[in-house]
């Protein structure tokens, strides 16, 4: 069914351009506009410059953006031992820090971070957990309220030493320690230091988090995947001194770069993934496993280091004893692992600058079909498109671990959580979300693994920019890949909803999360990249903020200048606009007025205003009185001059004044008269979003000829709210469509069509939800298929007992 509703038609006026005489003939002049009120303005100057918005520039990051010619950044390096307790799911671990302290300041304490404390029932992040709209909550829900409140999460310090093993004051606030030097660290000087620490891990059926624990009932067995559980230094940053604001759950980690040698023991039978290269093969891997995994580098496409069925085996058995892996890993700024007996394993091998990247994965049969055929590929995939847009990976593996943490990422390695149904299928939903995320998070290794952005300040500066490289990525993945999150036309929905935030907003503060720190940003990139600065000049602005920052720590201006410094586009409207207000694009076609030309002929002109006048249709009153008899009926006498005086009549004078404007004109002003001229139409596009966009109109002219104009967003820099662009067409123009390639995010495009068009929506009616994934569907439709087949044959046999009743 369809409903169709006319709104509001827009006419087509007619103006009459005059080469007013009066003007004693220097050419014509437009009276468009003439006497009327100035239009309204906003007063907002969204075309104001950002620098007294922005940071003053200084020695550590400079005015184009790039870090300044004294730039610096910490080391801090770690060598660390861990061992877990499956059971009790206790980690237990001891860690010594080496800090570097490159900064120009002399510093006398060091600020650690213990993110577990959030999962102390009593942290600053858990009681500060806000519970408005309580109301039906499922059994899980409240199965994990009760597990928050009595699960003791938080991390036990056992011991904080200096390098000769003497105790060191520490102050734990919350999840920061302070840990008191006994002499100050001078700039340039550097300090060791150790921790002893233990803590629990959380069970993911109880409590989410970033890391978890998942359980598995039918064999018993767990997935650890393990994450920021070390202390690790707080960053000391030129902008904030310590980045020491409390880890309340939702903005991330910041963090600085090192060098990790790290020996994790674990059962003996669980294999181990973790950021680095392992150091002892040939202690923890079989022949067989060595021997495949150098196979699987040398291929282009995955090879099983450990196949599903080898994997299924390993699960049913518990081997004794422990084994310990070592891994190391250099500038890196975290490292994460992942442990478990269920895992299958897959790698292959990825030339990036010369250099061969192993991609890798590690799964559960629970993730099969799905993770052997896609979760490499996708890493692979991944590693090949960032380093395109941004810059080569760095590192030399890349690993993709499934288990019960949906998507979450760390240097080298990342957690995804997508898995088919228990009987194998899927439906299009899992095998995308699989895929995306996994280009998400490993995404991640560029922002902000290796681009260091403050995620604790700003969670757009990673998320954003990744999922923007990641709409990238996706789109090389096949034809019409479903990207979420990328498409102007997508984000329209959230950009006009209220209860927002800027995206220049803390972590902590945002409001509809996904959409403000994910979608907004990377929409905005994408219409950067497509409409304001054109591919070319962007994916060099970009590459260049990437190269600028790797291994180092933007900020905010440092990529809004970077993009102008090295584009030559100004870009402050837009950054003010997208990233500053809860603005929207919302444009829309107001007029459109067609000008012919009137040299003043009056044979011309005269005969033109008499058929304007006669086209000028008839009052009800004029068509009633018309019939009466009137005075001069009787009295003829009455009737004058002025009666049969032919106002359109061309007159001695007329012709006289004609002739005099003619030989007046200079010769350039005859050929102007009368050279062939174009058509002029003056269209005029109202701002209701208040985002100012480039105007993009595409000309329908009669004959047939379409014609696309690409005004940029400076038209609107005198008035952001309402312009009027005069177009010079070789037709008439019939239509216009503005933004007709939706790629502004207009929220609204009802009024973006001349002449109007009707508005079609439809009643929906309303069906069942589809129970089962396509995949099970088809599988039922074979089976029915099969069974009537059987049937037939069954009868075809002379047989009884056919399948089906009546
Ligand atoms: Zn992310």
């Amino acid at each position: 069914m369809q409903s169709v509703s006319l709104p509001r038609p827009l006419a087509l006026r007619r103006l009459v351009l005059t080469a007013a005489a009066a003007v004693a003939v220097q050419g014509f002049a437009i009276a468009q506009g003439v006497g009327e009120a100035p239009p309204a303005r906003s007063g907002k100057d969204v075309f104001r410059q950002l620098e007294e918005v922005l940071p003053t520039p200084n020695a550590y990051r400079n005015a184009s953006g790039a870090p300044g010619h004294e730039y610096w950044q910490q080391k801090v390096d770690y060598a660390i031992e861990i061992s877990l307790d499956e059971d009790s799911r206790r980690f237990t671990g001891s860690e010594r820090i080496t800090y570097t302290n490159n900064s120009p300041d002399e510093l006398r304490y060091l600020w650690v971070q213990l993110e577990n404390n959030l999962y102390s029932p009593d942290s600053h992040g858990a009681l500060v957990e806000e519970n408005s709209g309580l109301a039906k909550e499922g059994f899980g829900t409240m199965r994990a309220m009760l597990a928050r409140d009595e699960f003791e999460g938080g991390i036990d310090v056992l011991a904080v030493r200096d390098g000769a093993g003497a105790a060191l004051t520490h102050t734990v606030v919350d999840t920061m320690m302070r840990v008191d030097l006994p002499q100050p660290l001078a700039s340039g000087a550097r300090t060791e230091f150790e921790i002893d620490w233990t803590f629990v891990m959380n069970d993911s059926r109880e409590v989410w988090a970033r890391a978890a624990a998942e359980y598995f009932e039918d064999d018993g067995n767990w997935i650890f995947e393990v994450a920021h559980w070390f202390p690790r230094l707080a960053a000391y940053t030129d902008v904030n001194g310590w980045q020491h604001k409390q880890f309340l759950g939702r903005g991330e980690f910041t963090l600085e770069f090192g060098d990790y040698q790290v020996e994790i023991t674990v059962p003996a039978d669980h294999v181990v993934a973790a950021t680095g290269v392992l150091q002892n093969p040939d202690e923890v891997l079989t022949a067989q496993q060595r021997q495949r995994l150098a196979e699987a580098e040398r291929s282009d496409a995955p090879v099983l280091v450990i196949t599903p069925a080898e994997a299924d085996a390993n699960e049913q058995e518990r081997a004794d004893g422990t084994a310990t892996w070592k891994f190391a890993a250099e500038n890196v700024r975290d490292f994460a692992w992942a442990s478990s007996r269920k895992f299958a394993w897959d790698a292959m091998g990825v030339d990036i600058d010369g250099r061969r990247v192993l991609a890798m994965s590690y799964f559960p049969g629970e993730g099969e079909p799905l993770w052997s055929r896609y979760s490499t590929h996708a890493v692979a995939h991944t590693l090949e498109v960032y380093s395109k847009f941004a810059v080569p990976y760095p590192w030399p593996v890349a690993i993709s671990v499934n288990g019960p943490v949906g998507g979450m990422e760390y240097p080298m390695i990342c957690f995804n959580g997508p898995r088919p149904e228990e009987d194998g299928t899927y439906s299009a939903r899992t095998k995308y979300g699989l895929i995306s995320v996994v280009i998400h998070e490993v995404g991640h290794n560029w922002f902000p693994m290796y681009i260091n952005s403050d995620e604790r300040q700003w969670t757009w500066m990673d998320e954003g920019l990744n999922t923007f490289v990641q709409y990238l990525a996706e789109q090389e993945w096949e034809p019409d890949y479903p990207s979420r999150r990328g498409e102007p036309r997508n984000i329209t929905g959230y950009m006009s909803s209220a209860n927002q935030v800027p995206i220049m907003t803390n972590s902590e503060t945002l409001l509809q999360f996904g959409n403000n720190a994910y979608a907004k940003p990377a929409t905005a990139l994408n219409v950067l990249r497509e409409t304001v600065m054109g591919r070319e000049l962007f994916d060099f602005a970009f590459g260049e903020y990437a190269r600028r920052w790797a291994s180092k720590r933007p900020q905010p201006a440092d990529l809004f200048r970077t993009m102008e410094d090295a584009s030559a586009v100004d870009l402050d409207w837009f950054w003010r606009g997208w990233f500053y207000t809860t603005d929207h694009v919302n444009l829309g076609i107001v007029g459109v007025e067609e000008f012919t030309l009137d040299p003043g002929d009056p044979q011309i002109a005269k005969a033109r205003d008499r058929a304007e006048d006669e086209a000028r249709p008839e009052t009800l009153g004029e068509q009633r009185n018309a019939a009466l008899a009137k005075r001069s009926d009787r009295y003829p006498e009455l009737l004058d001059f002025y009666n049969s005086y032919d106002e359109f009549a061309v007159t001695y004078q007329d012709e006289q004044a004609y002739a005099d404007l003619i030989e007046g004109l200079d010769p350039w002003e005859r050929e102007l008269i009368e050279r062939e001229m174009p058509y002029f139409t003056a269209v005029t596009i109202a701002n209701h979003g208040g985002l100012v966009m480039p105007v993009i109109l595409e000309l329908h002219l009669e004959g047939g000829l379409v014609q696309e104009v690409r005004i940029p967003a400076e038209i609107w820099r005198q008035n952001d709210l309402r312009v009027t662009k005069l177009l010079m067409t070789e037709a008439r123009i019939e239509s216009i469509v503005l933004d007709p390639h939706e790629e502004t995010a207009d929220v609204d495009t009802s009024d973006n069509h001349f002449p109007q068009q009707p508005v079609r929506t439809r009643f929906e009616l309303f069906k069942d939800k589809d129970k089962q994934n396509p995949m099970q569907l088809e599988r039922a439709a074979e089976k029915a298929r099969a069974e009537a087949a059987e049937g037939a044959e069954a009868v075809d046999d002379g047989g009884e007992g056919a399948v089906g009743g009546r």
